[in-house]
């Protein structure tokens, strides 16, 4: 179930385009293996993002086969895109799979914990654009190792925010299975909402996505 209702995004998607035939058999495999990759509409919101910011270094945490990765490696011509993902056989397919589309020279699939990859490995790197998709629980560890890599201005998307409606109504949880993640996400939107150096919007689209801006860091 997604935060807006079923029409509404059966909706959206009649009017979703893909990259390329391409990246349209690529969704069409992940889909069907039960990968859960972004959403249309989150993916037209996003890549259109691309098209204000034309972002030149792209980090994606949570890379899955790859994806979201070669969205926006086709998208943005020209831009390098680092993706990390934790499990090491969905690591090895999503290598498999930016090199069959021919996107190697352009894209890097690290593999580990996001916040320890960026921590040991991307320090002496500098971002303009990320987007954060992996264990919903730990959001707030990604993204604080992120603005430390990131450039004043750079933009960090929070995606699957709303888990459900979860986080925003306890009318919302189905399960008590849910509720870690669900207090850990309310304590990270209030954070994003607190920090000084950041103005973050908080969108019910989709799964729901926080689109955060950093400003000058002291
Ligand atoms: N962004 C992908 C797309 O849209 O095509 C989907 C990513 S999927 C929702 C989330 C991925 O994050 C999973 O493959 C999972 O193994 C990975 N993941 C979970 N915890 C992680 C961590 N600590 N560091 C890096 N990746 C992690």
């Amino acid at each position: 179930m997604n935060i807006t209702t079923e029409p509404v995004e059966t909706y959206i998607d009649t009017l979703y385009k893909p990259l390329s035939e391409e990246l349209e058999a690529f969704r069409a495999r992940a889909e069907n293996d039960g990968i859960p990759i972004i959403l249309k509409s989150t993916e037209m919101f996003l890549l259109n993002l691309m098209n204000i910011k034309r972002p030149t270094n792209i980090l994606e945490i949570g890379t899955a086969v790859g994806y979201s990765t070669a969205c926006f490696a086709k998208k943005v011509k020209g831009c390098n895109v680092t993706s990390i993902e934790l499990d090491e056989e969905t690591h090895q397919k999503a290598v498999r799979n930016i090199s069959a589309l021919n996107l190697a020279e352009r894209v890097t699939v690290l593999q580990g914990d996001a916040e320890t990859v960026i921590r040991e490995q991307l320090s002496d790197q500098t971002f303009d654009f990320v987007f954060i998709d992996a264990a919903k629980s730990h959001y707030k560890r990604f993204f604080d190792a992120a603005v430390t890599v990131c450039a004043d201005g750079a933009l960090l998307i929070s995606d699957d925010i709303l888990l459900k409606g979860g986080t925003a109504s306890d009318s919302y949880i189905r399960s008590r299975r849910h509720l870690t993640n669900i207090r850990k996400m309310r304590e990270y939107l209030a954070y994003l909402s607190s920090l000084s150096y950041a103005d973050t919007s908080f969108v019910p689209m989709g799964t729901g996505i926080a689109i955060t801006v950093l400003g000058k860091r002291g």
